[in-house]
């Protein structure tokens, strides 16, 4: 197993070794596949990378990779981009790879993991027809990276009319690690019936003002921003999200203030310094930004503080659909093995599917009620 891993690597098998004990490389099992992920970026491999292995058999699905955040769309556009601009839809959601494994549609999330529930959702919703795209594709070297968004998964939930409950856009269509140009993407999915993210528009790299005019659009529609690529994938794509995006975050992550609000707090910030400075925001308009900054970030955490005061606990909540009992506890498993303890509220039965109601107990609970026992505060 150790040498499968370091061969599909390129790496020896002593050092893959001494990596599987530091934990850099996580070796796991899900339904008779055995895979190991790689936790940070490795021998030029992205983090979330997976080796996926059978008998004779292994695969290397590469972690996607991070990308760019511009914060000055008229300095960053003209700088980065050769000639056109491919305006995508960002989607706000989870980032899942699908690859087709022994003739399995399995579902990889970005840390490299294969989620039971993303692979068995999945497989309802568009089982058939991302089996058919990657077949025509070639299963052996390609895989698609899509956004799962709605709200019913265990990890982010924004309401999307056009999947409220579960969707699956694919984003890129990947050669060996090495993404496809997005009209390419287009053709494969659209023959097949798969769903892609929306393009807004194929812009020249100098028109940036018709790029403005699109995320002034999403950000009136409360979405979420865009991704810029070019149209042949020659440089990486750029990544730009609205005003509502950055300060919805904020506002959803100040509940939980100790765990998703503090890491949010300085890049949310960053990102609307540079954006009233781009727009040349001043006087009223800079008053109401700073006010609705400023709301976002106190009201749900004062919130949360008083829920927690009066005894209440704070957990995340959310509603899920399994296909049976053993669906639900395979997910139960793969959850607590990675240390998150999942609370099941209760269960019932709607069209033929088991769904479940589950909250998931945050940290920011047991902090503040330290802080309203002792009167003292864990940071200085
Ligand atoms: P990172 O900063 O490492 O990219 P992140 O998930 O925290 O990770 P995001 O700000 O969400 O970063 O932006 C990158 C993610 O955006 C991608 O990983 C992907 O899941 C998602 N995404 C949504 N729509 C697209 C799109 N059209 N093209 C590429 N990625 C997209
Ligand atoms: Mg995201």
């Amino acid at each position: 197993m150790l040498d499968v891993i370091a061969d599909s690597l390129g790496l020896d098998r002593e050092r893959v070794e001494g990596l599987v004990r530091s934990r850099v490389i996580r070796i796991r099992g899900y339904r008779g596949l055995l895979y190991a992920s790689l936790r940070r970026e490795l021998a030029g491999y992205p983090e979330g990378t997976v080796v996926i292995f059978g008998r004779d058999w292994s695969r290397v699905i590469h972690g996607y990779p991070p990308i760019q955040r511009a914060v000055l769309l008229r300095v960053a556009v003209p700088r980065h981009f050769i000639d056109r601009v491919v305006v995508e839809e960002k989607l706000n959601g989870y980032n899942v790879r699908v690859a087709l494994i022994d003739d399995r549609v399995v579902a990889i999330t970005r840390g490299g993991l294969i989620c039971p529930y993303t692979t068995a959702r999945l497989n309802r919703l568009l089982g058939p027809k991302l089996r058919e795209a990657l077949r025509e594709l070639g299963p052996e070297e390609h895989y698609l990276a899509g956004e799962v968004i709605g709200l019913e998964n265990p990890y982010t939930r924004y309401f999307y009319p056009e999947a409220p409950r579960f969707g699956y856009f694919v984003f890129d269509v990947f050669r060996e690690g090495k993404p496809l140009p997005p009209r390419r993407r287009d053709e494969v999915t659209e023959k097949h019936g798969v769903p892609h993210v929306p393009v807004l528009g194929i812009v020249d790299k100098d028109n940036v003002d018709e790029i403005r005019g699109i995320i002034a659009k999403l950000h009136r529609e409360g979405r979420e921003g865009v991704v810029l690529k070019d149209p042949e994938y020659r440089v990486n794509p750029l990544k730009y999200t609205t005003p509502a995006t950055n300060i919805g975050d904020l506002r959803i992550g100040m509940r939980f203030f100790m765990e998703e609000g503090r890491s949010f707090l300085f890049s949310r910030i960053l990102r609307e310094i540079f954006r009233a400075y781009e727009e040349g925001l001043e006087g009223p308009k800079l008053d109401s930004l700073a006010l609705e900054l400023g709301s976002a970030i106190l009201r749900p955490a004062i919130e949360t503080v008083k829920q927690i005061a009066r005894g209440e606990m704070v957990a995340e909540e959310f509603e899920l659909e399994f296909a049976n009992a053993d669906e639900l506890n395979e997910f139960l498993d793969y959850m607590a093995s990675l240390g998150i303890d999942l609370i099941v509220e209760k269960t019932w039965e709607e069209n033929g599917y088991l769904r479940a109601r589950i909250k998931k107990p945050k940290d920011t609970w047991i902090e503040v009620r330290k802080i309203l026992e002792t009167g003292l505060t864990p940071i200085d």
